[in-house]
């Protein structure tokens, strides 16, 4: 039997009408009008897209947003100035710097910049060791997006075996944390690991975040597993996930589909994550 699709676009959709019901909550008790602004540095154009799906997610559920456009060669010291006048301004609860960089300008310099209040993609070093030891922070909008679709399943992870391939920054190390604080026996792959196979064939949950598309067919996965898919590889102008989906549905009992899955989840996350820092802060 093929497993369930995990649609996390109706999830998102979901979670946006209840954060419009909190922004105008906000708006009517307080007085307050949670703001989210976004640097934009240079003319990448798959960020310039990002950012306006950012900008138009904002619309939809009444936050107000701003975007910042600044020329590529705007030189670090320009923009930590920027950052600064942000930290400061009352009216901005949330800032975003649209990653990647240009070369010329330290990214972890600029992260640090961010007051960690503000610092809605919870990249800043405050919030990931605040995560770390469990303490309430802002967190990171894609790994706090994939376990509110693990959620969507209805399964406990207490006592699950979850093996997560990827060990970034963004991904596959904050979603391995939340997995752990939430009871899972977690397994973290990365290029190195040697017999990958092995080790996802034990999965009850499988998170792939890898970034090589189509790399994961059904051999890897166990018969009954929840596999979160986080890969986006354009290829040939269509969106690709790391997993082979047609295969993975076969044995999987949940599946997110790409595109429709994890994406959508991350930008809600992260109006969220600019709501609740507007509740703090505001
Ligand atoms: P990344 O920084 O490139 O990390 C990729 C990870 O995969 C690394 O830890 C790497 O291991 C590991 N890896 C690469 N090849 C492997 C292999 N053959 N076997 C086992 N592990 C392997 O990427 P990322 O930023 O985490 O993003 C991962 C994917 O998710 C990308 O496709 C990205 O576009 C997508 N993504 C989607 C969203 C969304 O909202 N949908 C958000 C963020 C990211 P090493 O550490 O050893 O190099």
């Amino acid at each position: 039997m093929e497993g369930k699709i995990i649609d996390g676009k109706a999830v998102a959709q979901r979670i946006k009408e209840r954060i419009k019901a909190g922004v105008d909550e906000l708006s009517r008790e307080k007085g307050i009008t949670p703001g989210l602004t976004v640097i934009l540095v240079g003319e990448d154009p798959a960020s310039q897209i990002y950012v306006r799906n950012k900008e138009k997610a904002c619309q939809e559920v009444g936050i107000r947003s701003r975007v910042m456009r600044m020329a590529a060669e705007t030189s670090q010291e320009e923009l930590l100035r920027v950052i600064e006048d942000l930290n400061q301004d009352k009216a901005v609860h949330g800032i975003l710097v649209q990653l990647p960089l240009p070369k010329h300008i330290d990214e972890k310099q600029i992260i640090n910049a961010i007051h960690p209040g503000k610092d809605v993609d919870g990249f800043h070093p405050v919030n990931v060791g605040k995560m770390m030891i469990g303490e309430p922070c802002l967190e990171p909008c894609t790994p706090k997006g994939i376990l509110r679709l693990l959620d969507e399943t209805g399964i406990d992870l207490a006592g699950k075996r979850a093996v997560v391939i990827g060990r970034s920054n963004i991904v596959g190390k904050p979603v391995s944390l939340m997995l752990l604080k939430r009871d899972a026996t977690v397994t973290v792959c990365h290029s190195k690991t040697q017999n990958l196979k092995e080790i996802t064939r034990e999965a009850d949950i499988l998170v792939v975040a890898m970034g090589r598309p189509e790399s994961i067919d059904g051999s890897y996965i166990k018969e009954g597993a929840v596999v979160i898919d986080v890969g986006t590889t354009r290829v040939d102008q269509r969106l690709k996930g790391d997993v082979v989906f047609e295969e993975a549905i076969k044995k999987a009992s949940w599946i997110t589909p790409v595109p429709g899955g994890v994406g959508p989840m991350t930008i809600a996350m992260l109006l969220e994550n600019t709501l609740t820092a507007a509740r703090n802060h505001g």
